[in-house]
Formats: C-alpha cells, sequence, structure tokens
C-alpha cells in the first residue's frame, strides 16, 4: 500500500477539483464539464443549493440596461447605459482599486453570461435600480430560484458531487498544487483529492463578525488555505458591511429587510439616530440613505458608537414620512420572498406597524470586497489553483455595488471552469508528496485527540467581539493594533490547546468549527495587518484617524503573501487600462 493510500481513508483522482458548489462553483463545473474533462466538485452543503451565500441571496445580478434591453428585451432598462458606464461606475463604487482589466472582461461577459443561465431555465423577476449604478441593472433572480436550477442542471451532467465534505488544506508539489484534502462529515472519512487543476469557490469569510447575513459555512477556509499553500491575496482590508440588518429579536438578528427598507431602495425609507437627526444628510447630502453601501454603513456605526442609537444597538429606519397607503402596498408589490416569506419568517410577524413605528437597523458583515489574487484567466499565483467568485479579489476594489456579486459568480466561475480545464488537459499526472500529507492528516486530527483543553466556542466568540469593536466598520491605528496583538496571541496561545469534546468522527460540527477557527483568525491576521499599512479611508475600510481618501499615496493594492508561514504585505500600483483617477486628496465617500 502506497503511503497515500495508508494515510487517507479514501482517495478520489481527477482532472479538475472544485471547491464550493453554488454560484461560481456551479458554473465553474458546467464549464469544465465541457471542455471534455472529469470534475468533481466538493461541498460542505447536503447538495448544490443548501449551503453558501448564493442561495439567500436576496435579487439582483448587474447587466447593462441597454444589453437588457437588446439582448433580453426587459421592461424598465435605459438605453443611455452601456458597458462603459458600467465599467465607470463599478470603478467609482471601488474607488478606483478595481483591477481594470477584470473590471472590463466583468462587464462585457455579464449579458452571455445571463443567457447562459435564462438557457438553463432560469426566470427573470424584474430589473432594479440599486444605488450606486447610474441606471437599472439589476436583473432580479433571488438565489432561492437560482440555485434549484443550477443544482438540476450541474446533476445532469456526470460530475462526481461530494456533499458534507469540509476541504481543510491543498496539497502542493514540486512548487504546484496537486490536489486537497478535506473531512468528510457524513462518514468521518479524511479524504485526500489528486487533481490536475482545483478551483476554489469558497466564498467569503463573514462569520468573522458577530453580526452577518451569511451562513455558518462561510469563515474564509478557501483564503486561508490558499495562503497556507503560497498564493497571493489582494484587498484584505476590505470587508464589506450591509447598512442595515435587525440587531433583534435574536430569531431574525441578522435578516436584513431594515436594508430593504433604506438603502436598498425598495422603499425611500429614511435613517434617523435617537435624536430624530437624518443623518445620512452629513456623509452625503445628494443621495442620503440611497448611497452606496460603504459610506451608510460607516455613517450607521458612527451613530450607534456615539450612543445615537436605539435601545438594541442599532439606528431608526422610518416609513412614517410616507402616506399610509403606500406603506399598505408594500406587501402588494414587494417580491413575497422579501416580505412574508424571507428565511422563512413571515416578516409581518417581525415588523411592527410600519405607519406608526421604526424599527432597528445595524451594520452587517455581509461581502469580502478582496481575496485571492487572479489574472483574466482566473489563476493565482501558484501554478494549479484557480478560484472564482466571493473568494477572490481585484473585481470590486475597495467596495461592490449591489448584485454585483452574482455578475462575478457566474463571469468569473464560468472562466474558471474554462481555463482551469484547458490547463488540467496540458498537464502531466501529479503525484502526492506522502510527508506532507501525513502532516496535514496529524493537524487535522489533532483537536480530536487532545483530551483536554479550551473550547472553539469561547475562542471565536473573543474573536468576533474584537473583530467587531477594533477590526470592523470602524477602525483606527491603536485598536487596530489591540486587535492584531489579541488575534496573534490566540493564534499561538490557545488554538494549539483547542479540543473538541466528543470524539466521534460523524457529524462532529464541534470539530469542523475548530478547523475554521483557524482560517477565520488567519484572516482578521490579514484584515488588521492590511488595514494598519493604510492610512487612509477608502469604500469599506474607514479608519478614524485617517479619515480622508488620499490618491496621492495610496492608489494602491495591498498584496498579502506567506513568508515562511508569516504574513508579508507589500503594495503595488492600482492595474489601469483606461480610467485615469484624480490624484488628489478626497472627503472620504467623494470620488472626485
Ligand atoms: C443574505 C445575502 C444576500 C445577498 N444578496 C445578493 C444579491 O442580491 N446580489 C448579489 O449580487 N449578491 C448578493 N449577495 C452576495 C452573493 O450572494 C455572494 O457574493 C455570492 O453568492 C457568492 O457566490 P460564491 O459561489 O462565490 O460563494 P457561496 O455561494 O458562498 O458558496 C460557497 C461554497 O463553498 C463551500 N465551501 C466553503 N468552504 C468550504 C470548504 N472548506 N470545503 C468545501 N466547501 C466549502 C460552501 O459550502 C458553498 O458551497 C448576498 C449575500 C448574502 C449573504
Amino acid at each position: 500500500m502506497s503511503s497515500v493510500e495508508s494515510l487517507s481513508d479514501r482517495v478520489i483522482e481527477t482532472d479538475v477539483l472544485v471547491v464550493g458548489s453554488e454560484g461560481a462553483g456551479s458554473t465553474a463545473v458546467l464549464e469544465a464539464i465541457t471542455q471534455g474533462v472529469s470534475v468533481t466538485v466538493v461541498t460542505k452543503g447536503s447538495n448544490i443549493g443548501r449551503s453558501g451565500a448564493t442561495v439567500t441571496g436576496d435579487a439582483d445580478l448587474d447587466v447593462d440596461s441597454r444589453s437588457l434591453h437588446e439582448r433580453f428585451g426587459l421592461k424598465g432598462t435605459d438605453t443611455r447605459d452601456n458597458q462603459a458606464v458600467f465599467f465607470d461606475d463599478m470603478l467609482k463604487g471601488g474607488k478606483y482599486l478595481n483591477n481594470q482589466k477584470l473590471v472590463e472582461i466583468h462587464v462585457e461577459a455579464a449579458p452571455d453570461r445571463l443567457q447562459d443561465l435564462v438557457d438553463w431555465g432560469v426566470k427573470i423577476d424584474g430589473l432594479l435600480h440599486a444605488s450606486g449604478h447610474s441606471y437599472p441593472r439589476g436583473v432580479v433572480i433571488p438565489g432561492t430560484k437560482l440555485m434549484p436550477v443550477l443544482r438540476r442542471t450541474v446533476l445532469s451532467t456526470d460530475v462526481n458531487l461530494v456533499p458534507y465534505t469540509m476541504i481543510t488544506e491543498l496539497l502542493t508539489n514540486r512548487g504546484r498544487v496537486v490536489g486537497a484534502v478535506g473531512i468528510n462529515g457524513a462518514t468521518g472519512e479524511f479524504m485526500v483529492f489528486k487533481a490536475k487543476a482545483v478551483i476554489l469557490c469558497t466564498g467569503g469569510a463573514m462569520r468573522m463578525y458577530p453580526y452577518t447575513t451569511a451562513p455558518e459555512e462561510l469563515t474564509g477556509d478557501g483564503s486561508a488555505m490558499a495562503f497556507r499553500a503560497g498564493a497571493e491575496l489582494v484587498d484584505m482590508e476590505f470587508p464589506m458591511f450591509l447598512p442595515g440588518v435587525f440587531p433583534w429579536p435574536p430569531a431574525v438578528k441578522g435578516v436584513d429587510i431594515p436594508f430593504l427598507l433604506s438603502t436598498g431602495g425598495f422603499v425611500a425609507g429614511w435613517m434617523l439616530n435617537k435624536n430624530g437627526d437624518r443623518f445620512m444628510r452629513h456623509w452625503d447630502p445628494i443621495n442620503l440613505e440611497w448611497t452606496t453601501r460603504d459610506i451608510c454603513s460607516v455613517a450607521m456605526m458612527t451613530e450607534i458608537l456615539a450612543d445615537r442609537g436605539g435601545p438594541h444597538g442599532g439606528v431608526y429606519v422610518s416609513l412614517k414620512h410616507l402616506p399610509d397607503d403606500v406603506i399598505d402596498h408594500l406587501e402588494d408589490w414587494m417580491p413575497p420572498e422579501f416580505y412574508m416569506h424571507y428565511g422563512g419568517f413571515n416578516m409581518r410577524e417581525y415588523l411592527p406597524d410600519l405607519k406608526r413605528e421604526s424599527i432597528e437597523s445595524v451594520p452587517a458583515s455581509h461581502f469580502f470586497n478582496g481575496g485571492i489574487r487572479i489574472n483574466e484567466q482566473c489563476a493565482t499565483s501558484l501554478p494549479g489553483l484557480f478560484a472564482a467568485g466571493e473568494v477572490t479579489g481585484g473585481v470590486h476594489g475597495a467596495n461592490r455595488l449591489s448584485g454585483n456579486a452574482f455578475t462575478e459568480m457566474v463571469v468569473w466561475g464560468h472562466r474558471s471552469g474554462r481555463f482551469a480545464a484547458e490547463y488540467a488537459k496540458q498537464s502531466p499526472d501529479v503525484s502526492i508528496d506522502g510527508e506532507q500529507l501525513r502532516e496535514m492528516r496529524g493537524k487535522t486530527f489533532a483537536p480530536l485527540e487532545r483530551k483536554n483543553g479550551v473550547s472553539q466556542a469561547q475562542i471565536r466568540k473573543k474573536m468576533q467581539q474584537v473583530a467587531w469593536e477594533k477590526a470592523g466598520v470602524l477602525r483606527d491605528g491603536d485598536g487596530l493594533e489591540q486587535a492584531l496583538a489579541e488575534f496573534v496571541r490566540i493564534r499561538e496561545e490557545e488554538l494549539p490547546q483547542v479540543s473538541v469534546r466528543s470524539k466521534d468522527r460523524v457529524f462532529n460540527r464541534e470539530w469542523a468549527r475548530t478547523l475554521e477557527l483557524e482560517n477565520m483568525l488567519l484572516i482578521m491576521e490579514m484584515v488588521c495587518r492590511t488595514s494598519i499599512k493604510r492610512t487612509e479611508s477608502r469604500g469599506a475600510l474607514y479608519r478614524r484617524d485617517y479619515p480622508d481618501t488620499d490618491n496621492i499615496n495610496w492608489l494602491k493594492n495591498q498584496i498579502v503573501s506567506n513568508r515562511n508561514g508569516e504574513i508579508s504585505v507589500r503594495s503595488e500600483p492600482i492595474v489601469v487600462t483606461r480610467a485615469e483617477p484624480p490624484r488628489k486628496v478626497l472627503k472620504y465617500g467623494k470620488t472626485e
């Protein structure tokens, strides 16, 4: 028996391994399969459409309005829009840190990828005009309607789907990726995947924060394992916050109805502090609540920390300025997914009478603008490793526009499938380094084998609190240094002590959560280190000690790389193809 077989419970060989099964992962699978290679897709979920952010996605997928008019005949489009205007809006929204080569591909490919979805059977429910977009571009396709179609389409191919499985590390040999290892929750097996190309489609890292809109699988695993294997990351100082979730009651904490009733633009709700001040006038007097989501989150958090919020820790969202019959009509025209059945809740039971009372709202971790650095072919800096969707950085710069993550996942999912398949076809057979595999196996099982130790739940809670208070929506140098010191201390002192109480390997959530904890701590450390270096405020990073946007010194991307296990940060000039940003210092939120 070879060392690989003796060290693993199951070995799967494939040309292309896709990690993550949702918007990016499914579209990667479908394109790779058409290229004639064998494909295996692994997911933490029980099936496709049962984990990750895509299925929770509210609504929109951005395509320029002109293409929507010409190719899809959608109502409500504006033909003054085109791909060049969409490109400019993305750069203004991303405060010019976006990689312009990627943005060009993104806006050009969006109509074709929407066409794929329609051809597979996805229905378009309407069109939105969200904040930050010059024209209506938000094609309404809720995740709950998208994912059943993708599931059906993917499962009609001969893909090998491996559910309930958490990939923990990437395997490398002679400077390239040759597969991955993970644990299968349903069987408890330690699994080895041998692959000529790996595509990471593992989504974001939002669970690092206590307030989040995202499901529990999103713990930054892809970015963390890519870093450990030697791939570069970009723009890690820009975790994004959504301005508007319920802080309370616990049953709906994190649900984003307050956002839909204000910045989301479904209804022109006002945001008020406890003194009744419509505070957005201090931040964006023209767009007010309908500003981009980065600015709105910063404004909300400023009120909350100045003790001008409500009893549950949020600011108020009020519809009282609207005539009663407009409020009555909410239920008529709002899609029932949003209002009546949101996340399985009938919101009517949780919403007060909106004609008389406001609701409380806090910002919440919602997305990660940065991530694994990719080129136009979705290749990372590590040969054999590709990435697509939210786990990557570069498309959105410092802040993503509404609806543009769905576009990202289908445009880049598709491309990653194509280029990873081409790479695999040209690749010779790969071999696994037995010594590396032994180490990875030992690391994976260590928390199970420790008899006594600390609980991951306590550490997770502590990490989230520090992240929220010192490395969240509002940051400053002192707080970031304190947070960094705490995360390093936890990583060095507490993490090696974590012990899992149940020693059963099957469906042991505590074990999986322990493995996720290391990833979240690593990503938080990257957030702190990159935020400390960026001495300005831009997009989703607001530093109270450096409140302006410094286009003289900081039109740069920060690149994170692995130097002997430690995080190294360097900066590089932004990638410009056609839009030159103004080279001057600007007030936060302004682009010119
Ligand atoms: C509540 C909510 C609403 C949103 N609404 C919108 C919207 O209306 N429009 C829009 O554009 N964007 C929206 N977004 C953002 C958007 O949904 C995501 O950015 C996008 O769906 C990400 O797709 P993805 O395929 O990259 O990742 P995900 O959909 O998050 O999928 C990640 C996959 O990776 C798997 N995975 C993770 N780690 C591992 C591991 N270690 N091993 C194996 N598998 C792993 C997960 O199980 C899952 O299958 C919303 C996000 C949230 C949270």
